[in-house]
């Protein structure tokens, strides 16, 4: 039993809830202050923080319906622009 209930419960939309939070790059300690990333970043969602440039994960979208990939990790010389 219980069938009909199933099915109804796959119609959820994808990309809410606990997947939104890990829709966001991180910036790792191995960040050498370049500052190339600041400026690809379609969200302004990167800035230089006290040590090292930090993505607010509240902006950051991955670079969804900008870029194919993330723009930051594109440019970024060291690859610290990391998956949260
Ligand atoms: S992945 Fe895209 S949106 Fe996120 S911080 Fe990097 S450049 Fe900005
Ligand atoms: S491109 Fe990489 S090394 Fe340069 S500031 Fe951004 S995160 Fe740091």
């Amino acid at each position: 039993m219980g069938y009909g209930c199933s099915v109804s419960a796959n119609t959820r939309p994808r990309g809410v809830t606990r997947e939104e939070e890990e829709m966001a790059l991180k910036i790792t300690e191995e960040c050498i202050n370049c500052g190339a990333c600041e400026p690809e970043c379609p969200n302004t969602a990167i800035t230089q923080g006290d040590d090292i440039y930090v993505i607010d994960p509240a902006k950051c979208t991955e670079c969804k319906g900008a870029h194919d990939a993330p723009a930051c990790a594109g440019v970024c010389p060291v690859d610290c622009c990391v998956s949260a």
